[in-house]
């Protein structure tokens, strides 16, 4: 096993590591530095910057204008975004409805839609979850009643991430109360436009608007818009859940919050000394550097598998499992270092006016990330989940 990049992989992840340098805008590097709230706007401008490159949907096939990259690119791609701190595309379009789209979808559907998701003129929302189905997905009820041409939806959806900003949402919805759960399923393509529609917010405990739900009232969707047959939905659902855990990892940007960490074990006093005079502060720092190493190895020994042709396994769900584990841990030790500067977090909009920043510099948002680093270990599919998944596969094959 060969885990090195060859000098093409090193050349093209100069490349990737100027361009981040280079193209981000420095009114967003300057609002990501500070631990501003991005806009709307901000997000579809560097989406667009990203789009003029030709580097907007890495593992798109280039016949649908993606990069056609395979893993090992996608990986280098992915790591140095993380690393460089520019914003992460939204998946909602990219990773997730995009993909279902060009692979089940008609040939009017992938024209009409695929180009709005490239140039990020549209924007997505998942409509998977509601108040009951969860980790049970199969139990949604959401029910897509047929009335001529036109579905009639009714229902909740809950956790809708950034749905106050999307322009389209895909919906899991039942069609049929006859079939096994799964089998009632359809996926739909829903305009958000469409009469009947409410979003209400739902303010996370990080003070950040990043989730609402969606209320359906007779809200009426053309049967041309269901992508693959009726009751077929299930499939959809699977095939788009297995891209969304695919970045899931994110070990660039861990590698950008140890290095802040070793940054404040320098800078900041405590006691007689340095922050980083205290061993078991240091422990703890050395501690996660050798787990965040091993999640590293864990992913490449993965894409080295999957260059090698073998089956997708249990890896994502690992992968998922350690990487929002530690997550979880690195921004609790940001934190626990930080100390009374951590407290007086902005809320989400807040500029920080003409008023000089308390907390060192780049940890304004420390706690606001480590509060809702706590939905981590729940969204794409809770750990306790692909502890399941594990198990299930681990011990079937045993
Ligand atoms: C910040 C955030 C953003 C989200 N964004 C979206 C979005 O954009 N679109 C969308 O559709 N959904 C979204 N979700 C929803 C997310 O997918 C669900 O929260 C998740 O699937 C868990 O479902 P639940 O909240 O209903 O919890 P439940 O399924 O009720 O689970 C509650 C607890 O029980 C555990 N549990 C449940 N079943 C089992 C089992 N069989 N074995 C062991 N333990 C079990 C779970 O792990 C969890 O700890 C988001 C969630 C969060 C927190």
């Amino acid at each position: 096993m060969d885990l090195s990049f060859t000098p093409e992989e090193a050349a093209f992840r100069d490349e990737v590591r100027a361009f981040f340098r280079d193209a981000l805008p420095p009114a967003i590097a300057d609002k990501q530095r500070r631990g501003e709230e991005l806009t709307k706007q901000d997000h579809v401008s560097w989406q667009k910057i990203l789009y003029e490159r030709g580097w907007i949907a890495p593992a798109w096939p280039e016949r649908h204008g993606g990069c056609g990259w395979g893993p090992t690119r996608q990986y280098i791609f992915n790591t140095e975004l993380g690393l460089s701190g520019a914003p992460r595309p939204i998946p909602f379009g990219l990773n997730m409805v995009g993909p279902v789209i060009y692979t089940f979808g008609t040939d009017e559907q992938k024209a009409q839609h695929l180009p709005g998701i490239l140039t990020s003129d549209v924007w997505w929302a998942q409509g998977y979850s509601e108040p009951g189905a969860g980790s049970d997905l199969a139990a949604l009820r959401m029910t897509a009643e047929r009335d001529g041409d036109n579905y009639v939806l009714n229902g909740t959806k809950l956790w809708t991430t950034l749905a106050h900003y999307a322009d389209w949402i895909f919906c899991l919805v039942r069609t049929s109360k006859e079939a096994k759960p799964q089998e009632g399923i359809s996926f739909l393509l829903v305009d958000m436009t469409s009469p009947g529609i409410s979003v209400d917010p739902i303010i996370t405990i990080d003070r950040a608007h990043h989730v609402n739900q969606v209320t359906f009232e007779d809200v009426r969707v053309p049967v041309a818009n269901r992508v693959g047959e009726e009751g077929m939905g299930w499939t959809c659902a699977k095939f788009l859940l297995a891209h969304e855990r695919q970045t899931i990892a994110d070990v660039g940007t861990k590698k950008r919050q140890l290095a802040l960490l070793r940054r404040l074990a320098r800078t900041l006093p405590a006691g007689a000394g340095m922050l980083g005079d205290d061993p078991s502060f240091r422990h703890r720092l050395a501690d996660l550097e050798i787990q965040l190493s091993a999640l590293e190895y864990t992913e490449l020994r993965y894409l080295d598998a999957q260059h090698n042709g073998a089956e997708r396994g249990i890896e994502p769900s690992v992968l998922k499992i350690r990487g929002t584990e530690l997550q979880q841990k690195v921004t609790e030790l940001a934190v626990e270092a930080l100390g009374y500067y951590a407290l007086p977090f902005p809320a989400p909009g807040d500029s920080a006016g003409n008023v000089p920043d308390l907390a060192p510099e780049g940890s304004r948002q420390a706690l606001g990330d480590f509060l809702f680093a706590r939905a981590a270990t729940i969204y794409g599919g809770s750990n306790e989940i692909q502890r399941n998944i594990l198990a299930k596969m681990l011990l079937r094959a045993a």
